[in-house]
């Protein structure tokens, strides 16, 4: 069986303990590869190595720097098949999604932090003719960087290009659920000639190697993106040791659906925004608000297209656009987020179960996308987060009762808003507590916009030059002209 290696100053390396974790293809329960249980030793070694690499690293000029992560994003897309495979059999999210978006989504993660860096500038200050001050940009030093298995690629990637494009050097962590495309990623890294010891990559578990690179004091820096509970554990160790944290949690986002909207157009994006991935993206909206009037059309048209359309079924057939939970205690877990919308009042409109294949398939981890009506905005469902195929939709009949709904949660991240109506979109725009509102679209990001949520969906923000600045740190000089 595949044994999945760590990336430890330029080498693919075993776990200095030879321990290993299975790895399950959800899309049939199996375990077809070995992750390394790495522990704080294994870590040490990585933080050694990218200390010793971070002068020279720094120091390189970022023509260079920018040379070497081109090569790595040419060689994603070269590697595009290969590596969507491997990260639908890891994750169990349809082939078609990894290919489409994940994979090149990797690629132009290292493309645009590559050519960025060409462009940042740090500022200058004058004083009226007694004093210049002007604002040096350093690298923080080694950057940890842990990540989810949602996305496992495209967040990976997300993190580790802009530190790296600043001058930082790496120790990074991949969710121990859906390693493949990280071991895969130090291959081609590797290949491009990245020099030994900017990034290096440790497998295992949070608890373990996450929690070892938190607590490392030549760690100054930890980019974080996963739950919201794993994210306060994180803050709890690493804020008394003056870490720079950003933090990119949870959400349970509001889909907002106005009478006015564009009824196709919003019909056929809530099937996506609710349901890609499985529900698996932070980004969904799970909270679907529609303005009474339509409630009764909207409704219908959505559980029908819900059920006509969104094939549920292995995830390397081309039909499919539903395919596995990303593991069992996943699976279990959306079944008694659905069991507890129920005991709350909950109508099923359509799914509510899981979804017993046929053949090679009958053991892996599906469940049908959902359609719960009927509950009270402020129930367990409505607050919490399910990271499944599972939404809630609710009639509405005034914009601040909306906006009330809309800002009900502790999360903060995404939210999605449909009317034709431009005067009504800006407005409850800036009425809404998230990082990002959608307007009449969903999913779509332009790399230079700040990133992140407010409330328990994180701090800080990462995306176009905020990440550059999150992974640099100010020096302002002074310096006086008489
Ligand atoms: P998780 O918090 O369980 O794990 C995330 C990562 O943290 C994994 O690599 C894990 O091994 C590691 N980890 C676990 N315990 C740790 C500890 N004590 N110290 C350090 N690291 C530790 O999250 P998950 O289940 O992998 O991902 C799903 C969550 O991620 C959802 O809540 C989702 O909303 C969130 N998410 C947020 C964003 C965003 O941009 N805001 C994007 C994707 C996913």
């Amino acid at each position: 069986m595949q044994k999945i290696k760590n990336y430890i100053n330029g080498a693919l390396v075993d776990p200095k303990a030879g321990l290993y974790i299975d790895n399950y293809n959800p899309a049939n329960g199996k375990v077809y590869s070995l992750i390394p249980d790495s522990d704080t030793d294994d870590v040490q070694m990585a933080v050694g190595a990218a200390k010793a690499a971070f002068s020279t690293w720094a120091a390189t000029p970022k023509e260079k720097r920018a040379r070497i992560m081109l090569k790595i994003s040419d060689l994603i897309e070269k590697n595009l098949d290969r590596l969507a495979l491997a990260e639908s059999i890891d994750n169990g999210k349809p082939l078609s999604l990894a290919k489409t978006v994940d994979i090149p989504r990797a690629a132009a993660n290292f493309h645009f932090y590559a050519t960025g860096i060409l462009h940042f500038s740090s500022e200058a200050h004058s004083m009226e003719g007694s004093a210049i001050n002007y604002t040096l940009r350093d690298a923080v030093g080694v950057a940890g960087c842990i990540s989810p298995w949602n996305l496992p690629l495209y967040l990976f990637t997300w993190k580790i290009a802009p530190a790296i494009a600043a001058g930082c050097t790496v120790v990074a962590k991949p969710s121990e659920i859906t390693p493949m495309t990280a071991f895969l990623l130090s291959e081609i890294c590797i290949e491009a000639g990245l020099p030994a010891g900017v990034l290096n990559i440790v497998h295992g578990y949070g608890h373990k190697v996450g929690a070892a690179i938190t607590v490392h004091p030549d760690v100054p820096l930890i980019s974080f993106t996963g739950g919201t509970k794993t994210g306060a554990e994180i803050a709890r160790v690493a804020a008394p040791m003056f870490k720079k944290l950003s933090l990119e949690l949870g959400g349970k986002n509001p889909n907002i659906i106005f009478a006015d909207c564009d009824f196709e157009k919003a019909v056929k994006t809530t099937l996506q925004s609710s349901f890609a991935n499985q529900g698996q993206i932070c980004l969904c909206g799970s909270r679907i608000y529609i303005e009474r009037s339509i409630y009764e059309k909207f409704k219908t048209e959505f559980a029908e297209r819900t059920k006509k359309l969104l094939t549920v079924g292995n995830p390397l057939d081309e039909k499919t656009k539903i395919g596995a939970v990303v593991s069992k205690s996943h699976m279990e877990k959306i079944l008694s987020c659905i069991e507890t919308a129920k005991q709350e009042g909950g109508k099923i409109l359509c799914g509510g179960n899981q979804v017993k294949l046929e053949g090679d398939f009958k053991d892996g981890y599906y469940i049908a996308p959902t359609i719960i009506e009927g509950l009270p905005n402020d129930c367990k469902t409505n607050k919490e987060e399910i990271f499944g195929p599972v939404v809630t939709i609710m009639p509405f009949d005034s914009e601040q009762e909306v906006l009330q709904y809309a800002n009900s949660t502790n999360y903060g991240l995404a939210s999605i808003v449909w009317t034709e109506n431009l005067t009504k979109a800006h407005r409850v725009a800036e009425k809404i507590h998230a990082g990002i509102v959608w307007i009449n679209c969903w999913l779509l990001r332009d790399l230079r916009t700040p990133f992140g949520g407010v409330k328990g969906s994180g701090v800080g923000r990462e995306g176009g030059f905020e990440a550059f600045q999150f992974f640099t740190e100010p020096k302002n000089v002074c310096i006086k002209l008489n």
